[in-house]
């Protein structure tokens, strides 16, 4: 896998690239060994990452780096006030507000302070449109940059290396065959690779016969699966 190809052209539409010949000269990775679907297990069991991080935060804490409270606040701020509900507002107000819409389309991290939303890791947020003739989807191929304000923690299915190759070599395939989200042909497919400095988020299309909904319940029915572009939010 060439790695380095993947950070020259992060931070934009990866999916109009031609292919070349990454994988032996293969045109997909069903040629080569084929990885387990995003279902499976990442390769490192958990308990060793979890082994890993108590022995990070033993020694940050050790040197005097990091307080306990420090690490405790960061775990409840993610646990209680940041998730995807935050994004889910957001999408919610560009279907309601045209003018909010563009703004945010223009100037993600500007448009979501109007609404309390930001700090840390986003400040070069990006929000990118579906339409009814593209489809978006977000992925970080490098690790697992994400759009925190707005989604809070990843899935873990999100950092798997099936997941990160697989998406930018065949997006309808996946989608179809992980996801179950059928995208037809006509419609073009993006993938966005987010990196540290940039970070994509998704505003899905909003579903037909939702226009009595009001805001919070258009945003009560928005996923984090649809703002990462795996899934389509479906009327209530
Ligand atoms: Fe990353």
């Amino acid at each position: 896998m060439e790695r380095k190809r993947f950070i020259w052209i992060s931070g934009r539409a990866i999916s109009n690239m031609p292919l070349d010949s990454s994988f032996g000269g293969k045109d997909t990775m069903d040629d080569v060994a084929v990885p387990p679907p995003v279902s499976g297990t990442y390769p490192v069991p958990e308990s060793d990452i979890a082994a890993r991080v108590q022995a990070l935060e033993s020694i940050l804490l050790e040197k005097g780096l990091l307080s306990s409270d420090a690490i405790d606040k960061v775990v409840e701020t993610y646990e209680k006030d940041i998730g995807p509900m935050l994004g889910a507002k957001v999408v919610a107000r560009t279907w309601t507000n045209p003018a909010f819409r563009a703004r945010l389309l223009e100037n993600a991290v500007a448009a979501c302070k109007e609404l309390g939303i930001g700090g840390a890791q986003g400040e070069h947020l990006v929000a990118i449109e579906n339409t009814d003739k593209v489809h978006n989807v977000i992925v970080c191929t490098l690790c697992s940059c994400y759009p925190w304000t707005v989604l809070g923690l990843p899935p873990n299915w999100y950092k798997y290396p099936q997941y990160r190759s697989r998406i930018v070599i065949e997006p309808r395939k996946m989608l179809k065959e992980d996801f179950g989200l059928d995208i037809p042909d006509g419609k073009e497919i993006r993938v966005w690779d987010s990196s540290s400095e940039l970070r994509y988020f998704v505003i899905p299309e909003r579903p037909l016969g939702t226009e009595n909904l009001t805001e919070e319940e258009l945003a009560s029915i928005v996923t984090r699966e649809a703002m990462i572009g795996v899934a389509e939010v479906r009327k209530p």
